[in-house]
């Protein structure tokens, strides 16, 4: 099994209808293709409706985009304070070392930034970007996205960690990544040797099906968490893919099994060309509520929804409590009612 990138060879594979392939060519040229051969793996065994094949394979129906769509959802560009930094919040920036990803996600929210016409940052720039950091005392917190960071080398990576370790204000990095999912086998010991650092190093994970933890998987974050990695998770609500019940809770209950704490569940950005991915947040709310009290509370990500045009995240939960007189109504996981005098 090889790499899928193009039209062609998904056709090929068997994975696109003979009808689709103009359209899909279309979609290309757009928004980039690729698959790593451990994903060319699982789609072949699933069928058009199954949830790798949803994630990876790219649809025509990208093609529709709607008006309320946006080329940088989150708002990356407002603060995107030089080549591979963005600083939104104070104490934390995004360091983006490179901006290709081992697989494209069709519902990506930086669809238009990662891709593969996009190059990592020149060794000049990423000099720049670290120092920038070395420079704002308040940066508490580098989080290393892209792009993949993982998809870099042992040795680039450890350069860029290496780095990091030396400024005294940063005290924790955090890496964001699909790897241990998509190309397992890069987690090497010679990878996991250049994550050791001093300072608090977390790896955030990117799933968003429970059939993404593979023995191959589960064994690269085995690795890592052994490595004395904390592990988190972030995952995406999409619509056919993890939106019911049964699937996100095997989902939660797989990340804290194989010691992933769950982190966030995102409310689907307004990508361009994504609306078949779309659930409502009254939907997500449901969803998320229907989690709490049944399933243990490490099971618990916060539902998170990224404010148009830069102005961060925020919880979107519902609530479990109103104000009722001078205390509170609460409901309590079954959907009782309790009366609560606050003070
Ligand atoms: C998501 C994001 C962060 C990290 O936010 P946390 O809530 O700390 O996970 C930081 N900066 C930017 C620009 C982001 O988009
Ligand atoms: S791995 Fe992340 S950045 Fe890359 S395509 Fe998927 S969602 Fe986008």
């Amino acid at each position: 099994m090889s790499f899928i990138r193009n039209t062609n060879e998904l056709y090929h594979h068997g994975f696109i209808q003979e009808q689709d392939i103009e359209e899909i060519k279309k979609v290309e040229q757009v928004f980039s293709v690729s698959l790593t051969p451990q994903m060319v793996d699982l789609v072949a065994k699933e069928n058009a409706e199954g949830p790798l094949t949803k994630q990876f394979i790219p649809q025509p129906q990208e093609l529709m985009i709607l008006d309320n769509e946006l080329s940088d959802p989150i708002g990356d560009n407002a603060h995107n304070v030089q080549e591979g930094i963005i600083h939104r919040y104070p104490d934390r920036c995004l360091l983006m070392p490179v901006n290709v990803c081992p697989v494209y996600c069709r519902f990506c929210f930086r669809r238009e930034k990662v891709g593969s016409n996009s190059k990592k940052l020149s060794s000049e720039a990423l000099k720049k970007a670290i120092n920038y950091i070395a420079d704002h005392p308040e940066i508490w917190e580098v989080i290393i996205t892209g792009g993949d960071p993982l998809i870099l080398n042992p040795k680039q990576l450890a350069n860029i960690i290496l780095s990091l370790n030396k400024i005294q204000h940063l005290e924790v990095i955090r890496i964001h990544t699909r790897i241990p999912i998509v190309d397992s086998k890069r987690i090497t010991d010679e990878m996991l040797n250049a994550l050791k650092v001093d300072k608090a190093l977390y790896i955030a994970l990117h799933a968003n099906h429970p059939s993404e933890l593979t023995p191959q998987a589960v064994e690269a974050c085995a690795k890592i968490v052994d490595a004395g990695i904390p592990m988190l998770s972030q995952t995406v609500l999409l619509k056919g893919i993890n939106n019911n019940i049964e699937t996100l809770s095997q989902l939660m209950r797989a990340f804290v099994k194989n010691r992933i704490k769950p982190y966030y569940i995102h409310h689907p950005d307004l990508a361009r060309g994504t609306s078949h991915f779309r659930v409502s947040i009254q939907e997500g709310q449901a969803l998320i509520k229907a989690l709490r009290g049944r399933y243990s509370g490490l099971c618990q990500p916060t539902y998170v929804l990224e404010i148009p045009g830069g102005y961060g995240k925020i919880p979107i939960n519902d609530h479990f409590i109103t104000p009722k007189g001078k205390g509170y109504c609460m409901e309590d996981y079954q959907g009782r009612y309790h009366e609560y005098a606050d003070q």
